[in-house]
């Protein structure tokens, strides 16, 4: 079934003038939009910490307050924080500070979709997802090209929901390219999906392919620059947007094109491996196991081991010395992922099995 896809010609502006809107983090998608949201004619004000980012908001000519403040200020808020601390946030400074009929603006599903958050039923509960990092929201919103952004409706306590969620997704800039309407949970599962069944599965494919080369003995620089460092990929990507996954084609030779065409048939039988493995991650993310996982209470501490091996995997090292050669300058990985503490050797006990695992995972890739 296709989705219901709202335009810019879309969008009542007027339902939502008079409302005082809070902006709850002025980060990335925070700044972004609040700065959409005033330029469209509303009133926004922000709610964040007493840091730098609430300085920042000040530079930018916002009235600023605690988030506690702010949600007793506004009736309609955008919570634009991290995903992982809105739970905590939630139950200490909004929850009891929410009144009836007001709206609650999500960028993302997660915490909805998968329970972390229960809200009163007497709120309405919106997404406005964009498809694109906070500083692209700025830009395109400016120079009008605007952004996909996935929309929807979770609780309507006002009846006025729908009409809301348009209004405000025009004045963030999210119906110039288009609005198309999902769930929380199918927003969440997409965005998991692509990170969790595609990202990996991608991922495996670019470090083997690397390794193939070097092991036939190509200049790791030469080698580096041909599969990701030009950064041709990310031009061919932005190209598949605009013209067609296929029709891209055509801005490559025709050696190439029949190169490619011709040789994707040696990889079906792991293409068909990769969809099994990709339907077992799916169901993973759709039955709420993953989420559950991500809860459990030593999840932070085996990231923290995992992503120290990652960064300490033999490729990193290749990386590093192609990048001092090609005078690219280097952001030292090491020195941001510190080692593992005494405390956590200790408490990863239980989990040891595992972290070995993922340990000769990253030492074999
Ligand atoms: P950022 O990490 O850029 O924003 C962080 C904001 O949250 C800052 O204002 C920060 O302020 C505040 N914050 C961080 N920790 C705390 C805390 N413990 N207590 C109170 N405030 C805190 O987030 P993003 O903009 O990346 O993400 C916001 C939402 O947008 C998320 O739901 C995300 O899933 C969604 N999203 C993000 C996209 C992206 O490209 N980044 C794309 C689409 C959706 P300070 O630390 O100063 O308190």
């Amino acid at each position: 079934m296709n989705a219901n896809v709202y335009h810019e010609g879309e969008g009542d502006l007027s339902l939502i003038k008079d409302k005082l809107i809070s902006i709850i983090g002025y980060g990335n998608q925070g700044r972004a939009q609040a700065l959409n949201l005033r330029d469209s004619g509303l009133k926004v004000i922000i709610g964040n910490r007493n840091d730098e980012y609430k300085k920042r908001a000040e530079k930018d000519g916002f009235e600023t307050y605690s988030i506690e403040e702010a949600i007793k200020k506004a009736q309609i808020f955008f919570f634009l924080i991290p995903d992982e601390i809105m739970k905590e946030l939630f139950a200490s400074e909004i929850h009891p500070n929410l009144k009836e009929n007001e709206t609650l603006i999500f960028a993302s599903g997660y915490n909805i979709a998968f329970d972390i958050i229960s809200l009163p039923p007497n709120v309405d509960i919106l997404l406005i997802a964009p498809r694109m990092i906070g500083i692209g929201v700025r830009e395109l919103y400016l120079n009008k090209k605007g952004f996909f952004t996935f929309i929807g409706v979770h609780q309507d306590s006002s009846g006025k929901a729908k009409e809301n969620l348009i209004a405000l997704t025009k004045a963030v800039g999210g119906l110039i390219k288009g609005a198309i309407e999902v769930s929380f949970k199918q927003e969440a599962v997409l965005d998991l999906f692509n990170e969790q069944g595609f990202g990996p599965a991608f991922g495996q494919v670019l470090l083997k392919s690397m390794q193939t080369l070097l092991d036939a003995g190509y200049p790791p620089e030469a080698v580096l620059v041909e599969m990701f460092m030009s950064g041709e990929m990310s031009y061919t990507y932005e190209k598949m947007a605009q013209v067609g996954l296929v029709k891209q084609t055509n801005f490559h030779s025709q050696t190439s094109q029949y190169g490619s065409m011709s040789r994707g048939i040696k990889f079906r039988s792991i293409s068909k491996e990769i969809g099994k493995k990709q339907k077992e991650i799916l169901e993973d993310i759709e039955s709420g196991k993953f989420a559950k996982e991500w809860e459990a209470k030593l999840s932070k501490l085996k990231f923290k081991f995992i992503k120290f091996f990652a960064t300490r995997l033999p490729f990193a090292r290749v990386e590093e010395k192609v990048r001092n050669n090609l005078n690219i300058p280097e952001y030292d990985l090491f020195a941001e992922i510190p080692y593992p503490t005494e405390d956590d050797i200790k408490r990863s006990k239980e989990i040891e099995q595992e972290l070995k695992e993922f340990e000769d995972f990253y030492q074999d890739l």
